[in-house]
């Protein structure tokens, strides 16, 4: 193979990616991590991170990326900006030797002996000016992260799916009320969570309404939020100190197509811890987690997926 093929790329610079390209780093095989359009990941945009182990005052999410950057960077690990149109897994054998595995950026193509796909999951947002404005300000996306900080207050949650319900049930922890607004008067929730959490006297339902602002720009912080009933068309300021999305999120795997196994929305399925069914391509961290979702467990399937990367290219005489 040419000397322009890398060891391993590294698709995304969440803290799965950035914990793979310390692994990989210190490994000597040189990493290149490629930032997409959400660099830093989850933890880009959330504030105060209290539960990850090491920082018993904790540490600001940015801070925290920024951190293990800084250390997969002094280790050897190279940065990219771009964004990832597509990958060629397919390994097909060329000549003596078996063809690289191909990343395809657009304006250039990267050729590696492996790939650790590591591009997370993006939170589904209203995609309200003031939302977007207010996020980490009393907007989140992940009640596990944010709800400790709404103690005694009161909170909001949107969504009408199982994400919701778990939230609104988690936030009932802190909150002393949850209003959950749904757009519907049907639940995608399973029956179970929705009758859990129509059960809890915390909760409180508000359906077939919509969030049309966030309140308040100007303070910095969630005071409340303009909500319409949709069939009565009325608005309505309802006092709240924080929202919650619970709308979804969307796996960024849409780059692979269907070269490795996806689930009917979109996440990818390893076969086995982090490998995947192709040879020398590893998954790791939200990509593949509809269910964990935490900053610890991505950062640990992606020093799995380095292991894996370290292992298989001895194995291939690397
Ligand atoms: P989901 O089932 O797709 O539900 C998303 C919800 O958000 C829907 O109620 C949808 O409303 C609403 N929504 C979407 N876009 C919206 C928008 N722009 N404005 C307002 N509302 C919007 O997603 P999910 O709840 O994340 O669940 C995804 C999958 O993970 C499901 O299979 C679920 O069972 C699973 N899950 C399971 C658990 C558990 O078992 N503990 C926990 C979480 C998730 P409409 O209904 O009107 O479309």
């Amino acid at each position: 193979m040419s000397d322009n093929v890398r060891d391993v790329i590294i698709i995304g610079s969440g803290c799965s990616g950035l914990t793979a390209a310390i692994y990989a780093a210190r490994a000597n095989l040189r990493p290149l991590v490629i930032d997409g359009h959400e660099p830093g990941g989850q933890l880009g945009i959330t504030t105060l991170v209290e539960n990850f182990p090491g920082f018993p005052e904790g540490i600001q999410g940015p801070d925290l990326i920024e951190n293990m950057r800084q250390q997969a960077a002094r280790f050897g690990a190279e940065f990219l900006s771009g964004h990832v149109v597509s990958v060629d897994l397919s390994r097909k054998k060329e000549g003596l030797g078996t063809k690289p595995i191909a990343v395809n950026l657009g304006r250039e193509k990267l050729l590696s002996r492996t790939l650790i796909i590591a591009s997370g999951a993006s939170a589904r947002w209203l995609g309200l000016p003031s939302e977007q404005a207010l996020i980490g300000h009393g907007v989140s996306s992940c009640a596990t992260c944010d709800g400790f900080f709404f103690s005694g207050k009161e909170i909001a949650v949107i969504g009408g799916g199982d994400s919701a319900m778990e939230e609104a049930l988690f936030l009932t922890r802190f909150a002393t009320k949850v209003t959950l607004i749904h757009r519907r008067g049907e639940f995608r929730a399973s029956k179970i969570m929705l009758d859990r959490a129509r059960k809890h006297e915390r909760i409180q339902f508000l359906t077939d309404t919509v969030v049309d602002e966030v309140l308040d720009v100007n303070k910095k912080e969630v005071t409340g939020l303009r909500v319409r009933n949709l069939k009565t068309g009325e608005q309505w300021d309802l006092p709240v100190s924080a929202m919650f999305l619970g709308i979804g999120h969307t796996p960024n795997a849409g780059f692979v197509g269907d070269q490795l196994e996806r689930d009917g929305d979109g996440y990818l399925i390893p076969q086995d811890y982090v490998c995947s069914r192709a040879p020398g391509v590893f998954i790791s961290g939200d990509v593949a987690d509809r269910h964990y979702r935490q900053a610890v467990t991505a950062a640990g399937t992606g020093c799995m997926a380095a292991l894996e990367v370290e292992k298989y290219l001895e194995e291939i005489g690397k």
